[in-house]
């Protein structure tokens, strides 16, 4: 019994930030470090605790922050919060016309629901505006919605990365296969490589820490979506310095120009936004406008015009393929 109150306990605390932060606040450090914290940890709460408890202007937009963040916490917490928010699933309106002759009906449902369709409908609202740019972004959402493409693709794709053994070394690239050499003398296939390391799994991409990655292995041979998967999983973030577009919403730029014969080749791609992907210098040789990306070791870089190197840093990079294959 005792036993079940200290989880109890511990569920509570961990759910419920805003409460620990209005605890915490103007608490002394040395308290908190005193209950094990770490100093960094300590001062980080008591900053935030500031922000959600200290003196402010604006009264009103603080009290309304923590009572947000405090529902959200008491919905994360209750256990079946899934099951839940499926039960308050609804559509409503339509039955108002307005003053324009449009009616307007709102959808409510769990959140991950709402996202998945969102991002079916998003998916087919780029196709309609690339046909028809002069379609703004919610009318190609309106119509994409009326085209029936509000089916939320649930199927997620396991991308598996796996760092290359230190016993094989890439040795060549041969079509769309790549041939790795052994430490004991021999030869073999990527293909053959993987199903070696790994069973059953649909995607499997190889990454060299030193030069990147090297190719992607699945049941499907499509190789632009195939390259695609593997520059996103590598890349997470456009690679511009500073980018927050998601590597899923960003475009395969080719580093050498394909006009000045560079390969549609993993090694000669890198993910940037539309924006990015506009503003990068293509020509190496032109006067330096906004710089250019380039892969060196195995990572992308940004060459700026103003002569520094500099890599999007974006703390969520670390969980890019490219990281995690660093990190072994
Ligand atoms: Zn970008």
């Amino acid at each position: 019994m005792a036993a079940m109150n200290l989880i109890d306990m511990l569920r509570a605390v961990q759910s419920q930030g805003m409460g620990l932060l209005e605890a915490v606040h103007r608490m002394p450090k040395t308290e908190l470090t005193a209950l094990g914290l770490a100093g960094s940890t300590a001062g980080r709460w008591l900053r935030l605790a500031d922000v959600f408890f200290g003196p402010t202007r604006r009264r009103r937009a603080q009290a309304d922050a923590v009572a947000a963040a405090r529902v959200r916490e008491l919905n994360r917490a209750v256990d079946n919060a899934e099951a839940r928010a499926h039960a308050r699933r609804s559509l409503k309106g339509g039955k108002n016309t307005d003053a324009r002759g449009c009616r307007t009906f709102t959808v409510t449902g769990p959140e991950r629901v709402i996202a998945a369709t969102l991002a079916a409908i998003e998916k087919a609202a780029r196709r309609l505006r690339r046909d028809n740019p002069r379609l703004s972004y919610e009318q190609a959402m309106f119509d994409a919605l009326l085209a029936g493409h509000g089916q939320p693709q649930e199927k997620l794709t396991p991308h598996v990365v796996i760092g290359l053994p230190d016993w094989a070394t890439l040795l060549r690239d041969d079509g769309d296969e790549s041939v790795f050499a052994l430490t004991d003398g021999t030869t073999i296939t990527g293909a053959e490589l993987v199903s070696r390391l790994m069973d059953d799994f649909h995607l499997v991409g190889l990454y060299d820490p030193c030069t990147g990655p090297i190719n992607l292995y699945g049941s499907r041979r499509q190789s632009n979506a195939k390259q695609s998967a593997l520059l996103a999983a590598e890349a997470i973030l456009c690679d511009w310095p500073g980018c927050t577009t998601a590597a899923d919403q960003a475009q395969d730029h080719h580093i050498a120009a394909w006009r000045a014969g560079g390969h549609t080749n993993i090694r000669n791609l890198a993910k940037l936004c539309r924006k990015h992907n506009g503003d990068n210098d293509d020509d190496p040789n032109a006067p330096p406008r906004n710089g250019r990306v380039e892969r060196e070791g195995g990572d992308v870089v940004h060459h700026g015009p103003d002569g520094v190197t500099r890599r999007n840093t974006h703390p969520i990079k670390n969980l890019s393929a490219r990281a995690l294959a660093a990190r072994r």
